[in-house]
């Protein structure tokens, strides 16, 4: 794979991301041992730690202690965490039953299936010839299928266009990604993306249920519940974090596009006359969150959706923008991190419709004041997050036995501190030990007696450990350990008494 660049200039690839997260445990491909399943995965000990850490994170400040509004009063926000598996006809409103498409194309030959909307057709200037890549940087296999099929590895020697924006005319003269020769890729067909299932034993289509694909539609269901059990009144917002499901046709880049995945999603619900003025917030408030998660602004940016890839709901109104971060497939371009859409009243509209149930809202203070909330949606990927945070700390130091470590934020950090007794004998092993045993309780803490200390150093280095503490003949003297610090590696001694303390400020700093 093509290496790409970091912000401090340095190179990794993809490959050595996900070489890493296997190697110590953050992520593996689910079903290993049987070879996998394409677009599952499984997080390992550390993996679910990090996930966790983010997930926590975006409850807190969403939930526990939402933003402060434009009026100075915090916002009110409240949680939610609803099934699965609803009643079908939830996704007939919602139109993911009809609506959830994306065009699909199979190659004849290869027997491979990808979106049209993901190829991208790079048609030589001089001669015409057409193929199909898809879409991201070429990498180098691809580069010398373009110098041997299309006539010239010189990208300025093609135009390209997605495979959606082409004449039907066309498409018999496309060389498919797979494939040598051109006319094996069918026509663009809808492909529904939900996956299916049945609920009870007789398994009919009268029983058919779907997982759902977002989180949202759960928080629409509840709203009229929360609103009549929870003393909230527009605006406010429900939030909720959970798996969602969606049977991509190309499931790739790791764990960015996979069939399983998990958002964190939240629906403000408002007036719509304020509409416009909470979308402008929303999109500066989570913009500022990924950065306050140690995303850089140079890898991030706010970019509004083109007219014709809204969705569904978003057509009419003030439309999506998303937050793109620039990994390291698309460097250096960007991909969608977070959504923030305004859902217009859509969705409570089609709930009410569907259902009989009234979702109009009517102030008991302005009783001629009736509306059905507009709605502002700021969705994001909790496991795509995981990926843009371990893409952000990837950092590379020739300098460093592990040759990179890893820079997470210490409140996202998997392991907040290690404790490493210098040597395993004189007395070392038992300080540690105590030390441990009083640290544990307070922050996640690992105490490592075995392999050198440079080893030792590595390995947490590797994992993004802030703080090793070690304990050596001094301690034995003077009662100080030393406190190495992960992205300087500079080490300071500090008394043994204090490290607690120490920690704790240093954390939350
Ligand atoms: P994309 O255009 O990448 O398919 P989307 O616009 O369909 O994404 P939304 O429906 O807005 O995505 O979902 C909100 C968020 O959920 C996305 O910003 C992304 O972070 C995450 N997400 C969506 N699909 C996937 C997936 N297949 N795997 C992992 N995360 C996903």
């Amino acid at each position: 794979m093509k290496a790409v660049e970091n912000m401090d200039n340095q190179e990794f690839s993809m490959d050595d991301l996900v070489a890493l997260c296997k190697r110590r445990g953050f992520i593996f491909q689910a079903s290993d041992i049987y070879g996998g399943i394409n677009g599952f995965w499984d997080y390992g000990p550390l993996g679910v730690e990090l996930k966790n850490n983010l997930r926590d994170a975006w409850w807190r400040d969403m939930v526990l202690c939402p933003p402060i509004g434009p009026d100075g009063q915090p916002l009110d926000i409240k949680g939610l965490d609803t099934s699965i598996i609803q009643n079908p006809k939830a996704w007939v409103a919602s139109g993911h039953v009809g609506g959830f498409n994306d065009p699909m194309v199979d190659c004849k030959e290869s027997k491979l299936r990808y979106r049209a909307d993901h190829l991208v057709i790079y048609k030589n200037k001089e001669n015409g010839k057409m193929l199909a890549f898809l879409e991201g940087e070429l990498d180098n296999s691809q580069l010398k299928k373009l110098k041997k099929l299309g006539g010239s590895d010189n990208l300025s020697d093609y135009d390209t266009a997605l495979m959606t924006d082409l004449d039907a005319s066309e498409y018999p003269n496309i060389v498919g990604p797979d494939v040598k020769d051109a006319g094996s890729l069918t026509e663009p067909r809808a492909f529904n993306m939900m996956f299916k299932t049945y609920v009870g034993a007789t398994a009919t289509e009268d029983d058919a249920a779907y997982l759902r694909p977002e989180t949202a539609q759960g928080i629409f269901l509840n709203y009229r519940n929360v609103l009549s059990s929870s003393r909230v009144k527009p605006p406010f917002g429900i939030a909720q974090i959970g798996k969602a499901f969606r049977n991509e046709v190309t499931p790739r880049n790791f764990i960015f596009r996979s069939r399983e995945f998990e958002q964190m999603e939240m629906e403000w619900f408002c007036h719509p006359d304020e509409a416009k003025m909470w979308m402008d917030f929303w999109m500066t408030e989570r913009h500022n969150w990924w950065k306050s998660m140690g995303l850089s602004d140079a890898n991030m940016i706010l970019r509004p959706h083109d007219k014709d890839e809204l969705s569904h709901y978003a057509k009419e109104g003030y439309g999506t923008s998303d937050i793109e971060f620039k990994w390291p497939f698309t460097r250096p371009g960007y991909g969608e991190l977070e959504g923030i859409a305004h859902r217009c009243a859509f969705d409570l509209t089609q709930h009410q419709e569907h259902s009989g149930t009234k979702m109009e809202y009517v102030d008991p203070q302005a009783p001629d004041d009736r509306f059905i909330p507009h709605v502002i949606e700021p969705a994001a990927g909790l496991t795509r997050g995981v990926l843009a945070v371990l893409s952000e700390a990837y950092t590379v130091d020739e300098s460093r036995p592990s040759k990179m470590f890893m820079k997470f934020k210490p409140e996202l950090a998997p392991v907040k501190a290690a404790i490493l007794p210098l040597v395993a004998k004189d007395g070392m092993p038992e300080v540690a030990q105590k030390l441990y045993m009083s640290l544990r309780k307070k922050m996640v803490t690992e105490i490592d007696v075995k392999q050198n200390i440079g080893k030792r150093y590595a390995r947490h280095d590797e994992i993004g450990t802030p703080f090793c503490l070690t304990i050596d003949t001094q301690t034995l003297e003077d009662q100080t350990i030393t406190v190495r610090h992960r992205d300087t590696m500079e080490q300071e001694r500090i008394s043994l008494d204090n490290a607690e303390k120490y920690l704790t400020e240093k954390l939350n700093a």
